[in-house]
């Protein structure tokens, strides 16, 4: 996917609770995946941060991946 750089740990977090969820028939299994999806819902927000160089404001793993200006 290409997307693979745009997305932050949060995004695929959920990504693959999702989708581990749609591929699984063990009531079970989906009780303990809702679960960490509600979890998941209440974690707190990621603090932004800035580029020391070019001041683009962002997610810490975006400020990381982007491709600064200056
Ligand atoms: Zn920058």
């Amino acid at each position: 996917m290409s997307d693979q750089q745009t997305t932050t740990s949060r995004e695929r977090l959920r990504m693959y609770l999702v989708q581990a969820l749609t591929r699984t028939e063990s009531d079970d299994v989906q009780w303990h995946l809702k679960a960490a999806l509600r979890e998941w819902e209440n974690l707190p927000p990621t603090p932004l941060q800035e580029c020391p160089i070019c001041g683009k404001v962002g997610l810490p793993e975006r400020i990381q991946q982007h491709k600064c200006t200056n």
